[in-house]
């Protein structure tokens, strides 16, 4: 007889984008005659860089020569990538990272979600509420005890330490969903707290390509000894427009160990060059020659040109809700902006409200967890046009 994991029992039938997705068809079925604007998945909608474009025509063509032919790709990506993101993203920054610490995946929610197979079951493990929802049902599907860590205006969206010493902590920033941000100092007093309690930090940088304040760090890396207990999740979706073509990078420095039951000291990068090996098939090589190009100078100034355009979209929200006194948060550092209910409804009424009365689609705070009630949640990532009708619409009917 089949056993199931009973874990997967715990977990809602639906990922939160799959009832938005549902609510908006029913819709669209019953008013076919209506234009429904999302700003809800936080999908990008601008082409993807010339740059770019050129780097995959040119990898397509080598795949149609014998000579030039490239088969089954390193396990950790190849190394003119590699290189190409040790360069920019750390060696020209000063943050100490090192090639072989750099596993180039097919994106940051797959290896977010993959990490844990390399970590037990009874870790105890510290996720900010609301969250990116992959942490949370990735570890409800291995079984493993979850504390929530709430992020609200009252704390600012920086999240308290963990009533129970945490052995595993997810921190997201710039966050998905409240937009918002950590500084440095915040930043390093969990570095410290790790540190002391030798837990592990899983840091999602996803969105590190639209941090603009001085003050705010990309990487976790730049934290003094973050490298005994982090491990940080990159991915070229928002950054470059991957969504389709699926790219990211995972970074484990071979500073960080765990012990097993025995005592055993064992190292986080062997163990997870150990499973990718095994278990991921590697990222396409035109889909690397393509990421690759995002680090030339051009792909770089026509990448920024794009998320300039995303960051104008987030300013146009932002202040357009707060015309109508709404209260915002995120949107300056962050592609999301983050914005309290009005009347004290709850997220999913606002969510109908808006669907219904002017057609606008956003996604509800309390799909992230418990603390995102009374919260919803729009992106930057849609067409200026779609952008200011939204907003007009907004306007006119509240
Ligand atoms: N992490 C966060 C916080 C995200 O918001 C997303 C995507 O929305 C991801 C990871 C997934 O990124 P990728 O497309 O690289 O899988």
């Amino acid at each position: 007889m089949i056993q199931i994991n009973e874990h997967y029992t715990e977990i809602g039938n639906n990922y939160l984008f799959a009832e938005v997705a549902r609510r908006v068809r029913e819709y669209k079925a019953s008013h076919p005659d209506k234009k429904v604007i999302s700003l809800g998945i936080g999908d990008v909608t601008q082409a993807i860089v010339p740059a770019v474009i050129e780097a995959i025509h040119k990898a397509t063509d080598e795949m149609a020569d014998a000579k030039t032919l490239r088969g089954y790709a390193p396990d950790a990506g190849y190394d003119f990538l590699i290189q190409a993101i040790l360069k920019h993203d750390f060696t020209d920054r000063g943050i100490p990272v090192e090639a072989d610490e750099i596993f180039i995946s097919d994106g940051a929610k797959s290896d977010t979600g993959n990490i844990g197979d390399i970590l037990g079951q009874d870790n105890w493990v510290a996720i900010t509420d609301p969250a990116y929802p992959v942490y949370v049902d990735t570890n409800k599907m291995a079984g493993r005890k979850i504390e929530l860590l709430p992020c609200t205006p009252e704390n600012q969206f920086v999240p308290a330490f963990p009533e129970k010493v945490a052995d595993v902590i997810y921190l997201c920033y710039p966050n998905n969903p409240t937009g918002t941000v950590l500084t440095r100092e915040q930043l390093k007093k969990w570095v410290d707290y790790a540190l002391e309690h030798q837990s592990l930090i899983l840091f999602d940088a996803a969105y590190e390509a639209f941090v603009s304040q001085p003050d705010i760090p990309h990487s976790i890396f730049e934290i003094p000894g973050a490298r005994k207990t982090a491990i940080e999740f990159r991915s070229f979706s928002k950054t470059a427009g991957f969504t389709g073509m699926r790219a990211g990078y995972t970074i484990v420095p071979k500073e960080l160990t765990a012990k097993t039951s025995k005592g055993e000291t064992l190292s986080l990068n062997a163990m997870w060059k150990r499973r990718q090996s095994t278990k991921f098939n590697g990222t396409a090589y035109i889909v690397q020659r393509g990421a690759e190009a995002v680090f030339t100078p051009e792909g770089q100034k026509q990448i920024r040109e794009v998320i300039a355009y995303y960051m104008e979209n987030a300013k146009i929200i932002k202040s357009g809700l707060e015309a109508l006194g709404l209260t915002t948060y995120g949107g300056v550092n962050a592609p999301y902006i983050w914005a309290q209910t009005p009347n004290n409804m709850t997220s999913w009424e606002f969510f109908d409200l808006l669907l219904n009365k002017i057609q606008v689609v956003g996604t509800p705070g309390s799909g992230f967890g418990q603390s995102g009630e009374g919260f919803f949640r729009f992106t930057a990532f849609g067409n200026r046009e779609d952008t200011l009708e939204a907003v007009k619409r907004i306007q006119l009917a509240f």
